[in-house]
């Protein structure tokens, strides 16, 4: 996706699909054929049918379940996909733009337990950071749910609380 023009790309599923995820933040499109979906999305109707029947018959069967990772599987495709691939088949049809994003660096500044940049190793008097760009000071790998709101906010905290004692002298 990330190579894509735009790094922009659209992710298509069919009725059955329904309730299988979270649901969306966004609505997205519906359309009762895949061609009404192209016509919506701008996209050309002919190609999306055709990538869309060429996905649905490198689909393997399997017994579908979106607990585990499943057998089912296409075959023939690059990339292929690997688990949950079922042809799209019932209508009505979705689509959601997607794009690529990274959720932790794991990398950024120095920071003391009062979230001071350390600058060649001392806590500076009057620069914080809090967030993003400090979180790899507490995640080394992998992450929590919820954890990158959890340090913006209680570093933010702690930073703005020292930022203020800091300018008050
Ligand atoms: C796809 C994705 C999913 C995520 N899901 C979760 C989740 O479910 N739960 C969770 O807890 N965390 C999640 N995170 C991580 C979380 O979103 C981030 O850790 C958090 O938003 C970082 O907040 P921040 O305020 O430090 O930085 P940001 O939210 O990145 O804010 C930095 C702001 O600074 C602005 N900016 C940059 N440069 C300048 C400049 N020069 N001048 C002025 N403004 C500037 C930017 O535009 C931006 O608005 C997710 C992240 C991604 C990418």
């Amino acid at each position: 996706m990330a190579q894509q023009p735009g790094q922009a790309a659209w992710s298509i599923i069919d009725a059955k699909a329904l309730g299988r995820f979270m649901p969306p933040v966004f609505p997205g499109e519906k359309s009762d054929s895949i061609e009404g979906l192209a016509v919506q999305l701008g996209l050309d109707p002919e190609k999306l049918a055709a990538t869309v029947r060429a996905f649905n018959a490198a689909c393997r069967p399997g017994t579908f379940d979106h607990a585990v990772l499943d057998d089912c599987r296409t075959e023939g495709l690059t990339p292929q996909k690997s688990h949950w691939a079922r042809p799209i088949v019932r209508a009505p049809f979705y689509a959601y733009p997607v794009r690529p994003g990274i959720t932790f660096t794991y990398l950024g500044v120095r920071v003391s337990d009062r979230a001071r940049i350390l600058y060649q190793g001392k806590p500076s008097a009057n620069l914080f950071a809090a967030g993003e760009v400090m979180a790899g000071n507490v995640l080394g790998k992998g992450y929590l749910a919820g954890i990158g709101m959890t340090i913006g906010t209680a570093f933010g905290r702690i930073a703005g609380t020292e930022a203020a004692h800091a300018a008050l002298g």
